[in-house]
């Protein structure tokens, strides 16, 4: 266990942090300047910030999240899965 060091504030972190794909891959984001914005915008702010990421919404909706959603998507859950599924059907 560690001791927090005086004047050491700890990060807070989206709760998805460690299994994101936005965050592990720059597959969602390719763009550094992009994912960083995102980071710092939802995934390292307090709870009001990444519980309304449309990544985290999503993923507690459909218990899932396309690669295509991003953090500050305006598609509704259906609008995904419709999409999630034109996308499945072009890709056969
Ligand atoms: S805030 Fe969104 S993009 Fe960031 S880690 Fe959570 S689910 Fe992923």
């Amino acid at each position: 266990m560690s001791i927090p060091l005086k004047g050491d504030m700890e990060v807070p972190r989206c709760t998805n942090y460690s299994n994101c794909q936005l965050i592990s891959t720059d597959r969602i984001v390719s763009d550094p300047l992009k994912k960083l914005f995102y980071i710092n915008t939802y995934c390292t702010q307090d709870e009001n910030a990444w519980s309304s990421c449309k990544r985290y919404i999503t993923k507690a909706v459909l218990s899932f999240c396309p690669d295509f959603v991003l953090p500050d998507s305006l598609f509704t859950s259906a609008e995904i899965i419709d999409e999630f599924d034109r996308l499945q059907r072009d890709n056969r």
